[in-house]
């Protein structure tokens, strides 16, 4: 089974996931913990790169940026996904081919059909069975992201418009794939919103 998190930055994707993993964990299953970018060594240095390659890179072009972002996704489906699903491991994981759709496509300028045709390249065609969108109004997040030190973006920062469009990106994905997708108000406590992802999980199983 795969299950991702996706939410704009300061949602709490990595603490819903973990709880997610630490409960799977707790009835036997194989828990694959994960991440894009940088769920393998290649992501690891492509993530430094994109996030924090600054002046050691320059400008970089949103078209060799969607390309980087596909080629950690191409690794990490081929060396970490598949073989963990293939055993029966269920995958636990921050952001995947909606984060892509989200910040490539509706966050800067790239057409998102484009997107989404090189990241399901990339992906083998790969989806995952469920996906929780931690839907974050802007206060919350700007919040969160000081009550951590800031922002991990490399470019956006604390653009008001840039994490709206993002957010606006992420709920038109939810609606237009309700079976995939739960949709939690990301402002509630973290047990309530984890309640709701097991609820989620279970009903996947039937
Ligand atoms: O989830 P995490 O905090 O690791 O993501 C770091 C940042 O990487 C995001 O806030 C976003 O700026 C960027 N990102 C992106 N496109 C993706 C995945 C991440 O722009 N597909
Ligand atoms: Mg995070």
């Amino acid at each position: 089974t795969f299950i991702t998190f996706e939410g704009g930055d300061g949602a709490g994707k990595t603490t819903q996931a973990d709880l997610l993993g630490s409960w799977l964990e707790e009835r036997g299953e194989e828990v694959v913990r994960t991440r894009e970018p940088g769920g393998t060594r290649l992501g690891v240095e492509i993530r430094r790169l994109l996030l924090h390659g600054g002046d050691e890179i320059g400008d970089v072009d949103p078209r060799a940026e969607a390309l980087l972002y596909a080629a950690d996704r191409a690794q990490h489906v081929a060396k970490v996904i598949r073989p963990a699903l293939e055993r029966d491991a269920v995958v636990v994981q921050d952001r995947y081919i909606d984060s892509s759709l989200a910040y490539q496509g509706a966050g800067r300028v790239l057409d998102t059909a484009e997107v989404r045709r090189i990241s399901e390249w990339a992906a083998e065609g790969l989806w995952p069975h469920l996906t929780v969108l931690l839907d974050v109004d802007a206060d919350t997040a700007a919040a969160r992201r000081a009550e951590r030190g800031g922002a991990t973006d490399r470019l956006e920062g604390e653009d008001a418009e840039f994490h709206e469009a993002v957010r606006a990106g992420f709920r038109a994905l939810a609606k237009a794939d309700p079976d995939r997708y739960l949709i939690v108000d990301a402002s509630l406590p973290a047990d309530e919103i984890h309640a709701k992802v097991i609820n989620a999980y279970s009903s996947l199983r039937g």
